[in-house]
């Protein structure tokens, strides 16, 4: 019997191939064009939703089953996507299928058609016709009927034409007047409103993004209220001149309301929005419009990266360094990295904007990667706020604040003003502290006179590991630097914050606001609205983004740096220090100058001072030179394998046989298995090997290796397990 050709079908399973079928019965044999398109297939028990990768040839199709059924005409995974979303199978060494899973809408990874995106007009009956002689002139059916005259009118445009026509067009339909068609949804033409006159820096950046032909990587790297956003919409107004598409991607709690309106009213032409507010079926319908060319400007967070583009342009990152654009579970990708890889495959420019870049964006930057665009100046003509370093060795902390702070905070309520007390994100694995001087325990085999990596605190306080290279120690009796007894893991006693605040200050409203009170959209705009222009104290874990205008917020008040400072996650001390920058951009935007305070137990440390007194770029490059020293990325490549299991034992015997599986002398440096900064979470014990090389080739070879063999190892059974390329929480 000869070579049958078959269908190569990714399906959504944890395993690291594709699989082969027939078509389903009655269809023709498999051709090229079937690629992309997706069908129902059996699959042990159950029925799975499966994407043709390729067509393949069978030796012995005797063996294989038919798929049951083709769910599309043609495919809905077209050209660039399809070979983007590959080159991301191979980058996450995740199954094909699952990266596809993620990357489309729930109905279409369900297996529903491709959504309708027409569009809906209203016309005259005949009883319209002739009963319009008789409708009272002036009133609103009798101006809608006017304009139906010369025939349908799409509800975009009456939208536009005659506010509140819907009840007008009610009125109509009861004496059956009008009627509403579908219509062929219509490629909109943006009408373009001027925004303000570019300045000098603005306009050399719009130049240049208007030259750039093709792919090419720029970094706008402008400060907060430089006016980032004028270039962007500038950008988009000359790419959708040429007809093409802009995707523009903001963080999570950046796409507010007024971003969309600014957007809106600039481009003069339909804004879709993809963020976590809409439903599954509004997201399909926005995917569908986009791959058929009808939308034009796409606005969304994360997953809006995998928006089918046919006609692309431009393709924009907004606060490129923020960390909602890294997937943290299942397939765990970089949106603004992965947003590069489409770029160059659709030859499209791609912005990364930012007033805090990345150190890897910046390291790209500077070494010619990315074209470096500056704004140095504020648009506006808010002034920057004055930053002041509070020492609190020693100083009795009510619940981690000091007096001089407090008495900070009352004086700005009492001036009628608000505060922001912020307390740097929770979550890092605690490094033991001195309270009286500031002593913390560095690894003795990791730390470079450069670079300090700190111990953390397990086995309930009696234990400090180092998150680095494993190592281990028992926790002092005394400070092995002034001997006092005030050793304690550091960040106790901030978690209380609110509930201090409101004891001390009862006649002031107390907001909180963090992930549970923002992951809500619009939860974080109810909170403000609340607050209002009255004096009062907002307290979390999470800063405010652009479009979260607080005219009365005049001082922030930073808790709990020491935490990025000294951590055994390397990005603590970068992420920190973009946080600190955009919440200083919030303080004092308006007539009242801003204030921000920092309490620290390392008045005296190098990178705070740099910071203050140099501001984010000086910082940048000091970090960038004991990353250098240490050899962590932008200079060097990770990954992190993670498992956790009911016993340790489990958890760290399938790591330890997966470390098994690199050679030694395979350019890949092995750290672990070792706790993860979590060891406990939900009964389950959790541990984590750390993959490092100087070159990503290697990285990826042995990763290869590992990921080949994973899935087949027998400790794999007990235990659930994860492989995060470039981790941003180690
Ligand atoms: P960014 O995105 O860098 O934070 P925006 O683009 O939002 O900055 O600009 C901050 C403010 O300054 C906005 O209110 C914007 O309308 C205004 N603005 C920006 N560019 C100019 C300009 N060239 N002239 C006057 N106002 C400007
Ligand atoms: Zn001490
Ligand atoms: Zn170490």
């Amino acid at each position: 019997m000869s070579a049958c050709p078959t269908l190569r079908i990714a399906l959504p399973v944890p395993l690291p191939q594709v699989f082969d079928y027939l078509p389903p019965a009655g269809s023709p044999a498999p051709r090229q064009e079937d690629v992309g398109r997706r069908l129902r297939v059996p699959f042990g028990p159950r029925e799975l939703v499966g994407v043709v990768e390729s067509i393949g040839l069978s030796e012995d199709p005797a063996n294989l089953r038919p798929a049951l059924q083709w769910l599309d005409d043609s495919a809905v995974l077209h050209g660039e996507l399809n070979t983007s979303l590959r080159w991301l199978a191979r980058y996450t060494h995740a199954p094909l299928g699952e990266v596809i899973a993620t990357a489309l809408p729930a109905p279409l990874r369900r297996g529903d058609a491709l959504p309708d995106t027409h569009g809906w007009a209203w016309q005259l009956t005949e009883a319209g016709r002739s009963g319009y002689a008789r409708l009272r002139s002036g009133t609103r059916p009798q101006r809608m009927a006017t304009l139906l005259l010369d025939g349908a009118v799409n509800e975009d445009l009456l939208d536009e034409q005659l506010d509140d026509w819907r009840s007008a067009a009610r009125a109509l339909l009861k004496r059956e007047h009008v009627q509403r068609i579908e219509v062929p949804a219509v490629i909109p033409q943006p009408r373009i409103v001027p925004g303000p006159q570019p300045n000098p820096q603005q306009q050399q950046a719009i130049d240049a993004l208007q030259a750039a032909d093709g792919f090419q990587p720029f970094l706008l790297d402008g400060v907060t209220g430089s006016g980032k956003t004028e270039v962007y919409l500038q950008a988009i107004c000359h790419c959708l001149q040429q007809g093409k598409q802009a995707l523009v991607l903001v963080p999570e709690i950046g796409l507010t309301p007024q971003t969309l309106h600014r957007f809106r009213s600039r481009l003069g032409i339909p804004v879709h929005a993809l963020h976590s507010g809409l439903n599954d079926n509004e997201r399909a319908r926005v995917w569908a419009a986009a791959s058929r060319g009808e939308a034009r400007v796409i606005v969304g967070t994360r997953s809006a990266i995998f928006t089918p583009l046919p006609q692309a342009g431009l393709i924009v990152i907004d606060e490129e360094h923020d960390g909602s654009y890294k997937q943290q579970d299942g397939i765990r990708y970089h949106a603004r990295d992965f947003a590069l890889v489409r770029g160059k495959a659709l030859n499209v420019p791609v912005v990364l904007g930012s007033a805090t870049p990345s150190l890897e964006s910046l390291h790209n930057a500077r070494s010619g990667r990315y074209t470096h665009l500056r704004l140095q100046q504020r648009a506006g003509d808010a002034k920057p706020p004055g930053v002041r370093v509070f020492d609190v060795r020693k100083r009795p902390l009510q619940d981690g604040l000091s007096p001089e702070v407090l008495v900070g905070i009352e004086q700005h309520l009492k001036a009628g003003s608000q505060v922001l007390v912020f307390k740097n994100r929770r979550g890092y694995a605690p490094v033991l502290l001195c309270h009286d001087c500031g002593w913390t325990a560095p690894c003795k085999r990791c730390s470079t006179p450069l670079h300090k990596t700190p111990m953390t605190v397990h086995g309930g306080g009696r234990r400090l590991q180092c998150h680095h290279c494993g190592a281990r120690q028992p926790v002092p009796l005394a400070c092995p630097d002034c001997a006092s007894l005030a050793l304690q893991p550091q960040g106790i006693g901030t978690e209380r914050l609110e509930e201090r605040l409101l004891q001390l200050f009862p006649d002031y409203p107390v907001l909180r606001i963090d992930r549970s009170t923002t992951s809500r959209r619009d939860a974080l705009e109810q909170t403000l609205a609340t607050l209002g222009e009255q004096p009062g104290i907002l307290v979390g874990t999470q800063i405010l983004a652009k479009g979260h205008d607080l005219p009365k917020l005049t001082l922030v008040v930073v808790v709990g740096i020491d935490e990025g400072l000294f951590s055994a996650d390397f990005r603590a001390s970068e992420k920190l220090a973009q946080q600190l920058i955009q919440v200083a951009g919030r303080a004092g935007r308006a007539e009242r100058p801003g204030e921000v305070w920092l309490q620290t137990h390392h008045p005296d440390n190098a990178l705070l001072h740099t910071l203050v007194n140099g501001g984010y770029h000086a910082f940048a490059d000091a970090e960038l030179l004991q990353r250098e020293a240490a050899g962590f990325p932008p200079f060097a490549h990770m990954a992190l394998l993670r498992a956790e299991a009911k016993q340790v034992e489990q958890a760290n015997e399938f790591l330890a046989a997966l470390k098994q599986l690199i050679p030694q002398q395979s350019d890949v440096e092995r750290f672990g298995p070792m706790p993860a900064p979590m060891p406990r979470r939900a009964g389950f014990q959790r541990t984590q090997l750390l993959l490092s090389a100087e070159q990503r080739r290697p990285l990826h070879a042995a990763l290869d290796s590992v990921m080949a063999q994973a899935y087949g190892l027998p400790q794999a059974r007990r235990v659930r397990w994860s492989l995060d390329v470039d981790p941003m929480d180690l």
